[in-house]
């Protein structure tokens, strides 16, 4: 028997014993699936906005932070793959799932041109105590992905959340800017000034956080910032 069958044995063998789930609908995976099985590879609702073209997600900004473009790869529903892969990435340990979704994204954005100028791809950051807490940033592993398809690097440093608190989403969108402002620091300026950066989150639903990074980002002198994340609610 040669190795390669061998191999294909001990891998059926460890698949009955240890078998390894969809993270999209927890059914088994087949060899050669990896994360998603195919089903919800194909179900999954990616957006297909791109850089090029005006979005959903840009419009989502308007007249409240200065941003050149945004962008989401996914839909993000009140059911469904999306928020069962984003849970398992947030909850269940699962950090492979941002290295997945930012290598399949990554791949995509390789070929838009607006992005070919970035110098530093941004996490939104948590703060430190929930950092402790969760052990990883659920958007790092996404992120680095990204910078590297993109060859510009991954700085997880320099933009820091000031309390420990949620980003008010159901408050005015007035008293939401007043009170988000200081949410969030950059610890560097000079690092950051005329550089293009890409800020990456996982899910936007008000865009309350983004804009609160955003606005935080923007006290640099002459900084282009772009948005990205995994998903959006529509
Ligand atoms: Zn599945």
């Amino acid at each position: 028997m040669n190795f390669s069958k061998l191999s294909n044995i001990v891998n059926d063998i460890n698949a009955v014993l240890l078998p390894r789930l969809c993270f999209g609908c927890n059914a088994r995976l087949y060899r050669g699936e990896q994360h998603l099985c195919a089903f919800c590879r194909n179900q999954i609702p990616l957006t297909d906005y791109d850089y090029v073209v005006e979005n959903a997600v840009d419009r989502i900004f308007y007249g409240r932070i200065d941003i050149k473009k945004a962008s989401s790869f996914l839909f993000y529903m009140e059911k469904g793959i999306t928020k069962n892969i984003i849970h398992h990435l947030k909850y269940n340990n699962q950090p492979v799932i941002g290295d997945f979704l930012g290598t399949w994204y990554g791949q995509i954005l390789q070929q838009t041109k607006q992005l070919q100028n970035i110098d530093y791809v941004i996490p939104v950051p948590l703060h430190r105590s929930k950092l402790k807490k969760r052990g990883y940033n659920q958007v790092d592993s996404f992120g680095k992905r990204i910078a590297q398809s993109l060859q510009s690097r991954f700085l997880s440093t320099c933009l820091v959340k000031t309390a420990n608190t949620k980003t008010q989403t159901k408050k005015g969108r007035f008293f939401r800017s007043k009170y988000t402002s200081d949410l969030y620091k950059i610890i560097d300026k000079e690092v950051l000034s005329n550089k293009s950066v890409l800020l990456v989150d996982d899910v936007i639903t008000t865009g309350a956080t983004i804009e609160a990074c955003a606005k935080a980002l923007d006290k640099v002198k002459n900084i282009k910032i772009y948005i990205l994340t995994m998903a959006v609610v529509p």
